[in-house]
């Protein structure tokens, strides 16, 4: 107890420290940048390839958490962009997947999905969207609260939940992209009725219809040495062309009515979102007055490339050479318009990647595929027999067991006995490594280890009543292409670099985690932590001196 006293006073005094030191020079702007799908090890085997100016140049003139991960399972987009800027798990924020079983309206969901909103830039319904199932603060709704609603937050990134969950609940605007037949920015009424004249001007301008052209190497594929051969039973590729092999004239392949979808799932999508992102900070002068204002800018193609073509794919080894360049091309538009030393920038992922599991089985590696649909028909007639009462499992989702509580009730079981007997039966099968019930996710709390990221991902009021987990490396997925969502090293070590304003030099090796970026930036702004906040800020890469204080 004293020690806990203790803790919390230094705490205190550290958080007040930070406060007080408020300088003058506090960012103008802060750009967060998540790549979709970006595993740490990118950096490490394509850091021969990059130029000087792209994410060497954040790396050797800011700091690198080399060690830094996901605390919580599921690792998916959602939760991914909601973790990153909320500072706290799905245990807090909510968003326990992209999509999840609903159980008091009996539905699934969609974790940006929001049925009283109107799409904005379109007709279709792709505009229906807001943050309104994310249940705390991020660290710009923060930023917005702290000054006035004078500092702004825009949100950019071609998929919907990249932009809204970052940007958060006061968020001037969220743009995302509507590929299909129109290949356009948009947004929904949650944020303005009409879009601004500079997103219409980008939206008619042939920008985005440049990049129906073909995609090839940006260098000589045979040195790109540091992927696998371009040609392999591994990588599932576009349809209409036989071989997953470059180059791809993205004017031919793809659905011939919804010619813009294609650009999402190449390197260029990543370029859209960068010459959109530019427009952004000049068009809403971002960076330009006292308040700070704040850019939550995320890649989605690398997500769909590494979907598609696996993480070790020639495609992947080809989107992040072009990143760099996009990387590069940001940060020179910001010392150029914001000016050097003016603007923080950190950069992370939302998830890993897993190896194509058909390719580590061909290397003796562990891995697999799980039928999740035979696995439900198991759990049913399990149960049928079991307890002689049919629809005791409403549903089967993320992984998580959703109980019928109607039908228990009129059939007097218990939660707790229908928990242990599926849990001790679900353990019993083959390619389950591990299984969790409500009430040891209630009960008590996990220290470490895959117990402590399955209860950050557990939401009590949201999530199921029986959590499993696959064997590593197994995955329900096609046998070409990767996927994450799992616990495992491949899926929750993701980069952490942060570069600029409040910025010391340096890398560590030291473990962090996803959860303590939010207060990190809420300590160099001076600003409150997000209000679900259980990371901690990185103090060692922070500028200013406490060391004495925090002894
Ligand atoms: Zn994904």
């Amino acid at each position: 107890m004293k020690r806990l006293a203790f803790l919390l006073f230094t705490g205190l005094l550290t958080f007040q420290a930070f406060s007080q030191e408020k300088s003058q020079e506090q960012p103008k702007l802060v750009v967060g940048i998540v790549v979709d799908q970006m595993r740490y090890d990118y950096l490490t085997r394509f850091w021969d390839r990059f130029g000087e100016d792209g994410f060497k140049k954040l790396i050797n003139e800011g700091y690198n958490f080399k060690n830094n991960h996901f605390n919580y399972v599921p690792t998916y987009t959602g939760p991914g962009h909601a973790s990153v800027y909320t500072g706290t798990s799905p245990m807090n924020h909510g968003i326990i997947g992209n999509g999840w079983y609903d159980k008091f309206i009996h539905e699934s969901v969609y974790c940006a999905g929001d049925d009283s909103v109107e799409s904005v830039g379109t007709q279709d319904d792709a505009g229906k969207m807001s943050p309104h199932r994310m249940k705390t603060t991020s660290f710009a709704d923060e930023n917005r609260l702290h000054t006035q609603m004078r500092g702004k937050t825009i949100g950019v990134a071609l998929k919907d939940r990249g932009s809204i969950l970052p940007a958060g609940h006061t968020a001037n605007a969220a743009y995302w992209f509507h590929g299909a037949d129109e290949g356009k920015w948009i947004t929904s009424s949650f944020y303005m009725d009409e879009l601004p004249q500079w997103v219409k001007d980008f939206n008619d301008s042939d920008k985005v219809e440049a990049y129906l052209k073909t995609w090839n190497t940006l260098y000589d594929i045979e040195t790109y040495k540091e992927s696998g051969s371009d040609v392999n039973e591994f990588e599932g590729g576009y349809r209409g062309k036989e071989t997953a092999s470059f180059p791809y004239d993205l004017t031919e392949l793809g659905d011939t009515d919804r010619k813009f979808e294609i650009l999402k799932a190449s390197a260029y999508g990543n370029d859209i979102t960068t010459d959109f992102a530019l427009a952004a900070i000049d068009a809403e002068e971002l960076g330009q007055d006292e308040d700070t204002d704040v850019l939550t800018l995320s890649y989605s193609s690398t997500d769909y490339i590494g979907h598609n073509f696996g993480v070790n794919s020639k495609e992947v080894q080809d989107a992040y050479l072009r990143l760099d360049q996009n990387i590069a091309d940001l940060l020179t538009h910001l010392d150029e318009k914001v000016g050097e030393g003016n603007y923080t920038i950190f950069l992370t992922a939302d998830h890993g990647g897993v190896d194509v599991p058909a390719y580590l089985e061909s290397v003796n590696i562990p891995a697999g595929y799980f039928e999740s649909d035979e696995f439900t028909e198991e759990l049913k007639e399990f149960t049928s027999e079991e307890f002689d009462e049919d629809e005791l499992i409403e549903s089967v989702y993320n992984s998580q067991i959703f109980f019928n509580y109607e039908v228990m009730e009129e059939a007097e079981i218990s939660s707790s006995e229908l928990q242990s007997k599926l849990a001790h039966y679900i353990l019993q099968l083959d390619q389950i490594d591990k299984v969790f019930t409500r009430d040891q996710l209630s009960g008590g709390s996990f220290v470490t280890g895959a117990g402590a990221a399955i209860q950050n991902g557990f939401n009590q009021k949201r999530s199921g009543d029986v959590v499993y987990v696959l064997d590593p490396a197994t995955i329900v997925y096609s046998r070409t292409g990767s996927t994450h969502g799992s616990g495992l090293m491949y899926d929750t070590h993701a980069p952490l670099i942060f570069y600029g304003n409040g910025v010391k030099k340096g890398s560590t090796t030291q473990r962090t985690e996803i959860v303590d970026i939010a207060p990190t930036v809420s300590s160099i702004l001076g600003i409150s932590f997000p209000n679900g906040t259980t990371g901690t800020p990185l103090f060692m890469m922070l500028d200013a001196e406490e060391t004495e204080i925090s002894e």
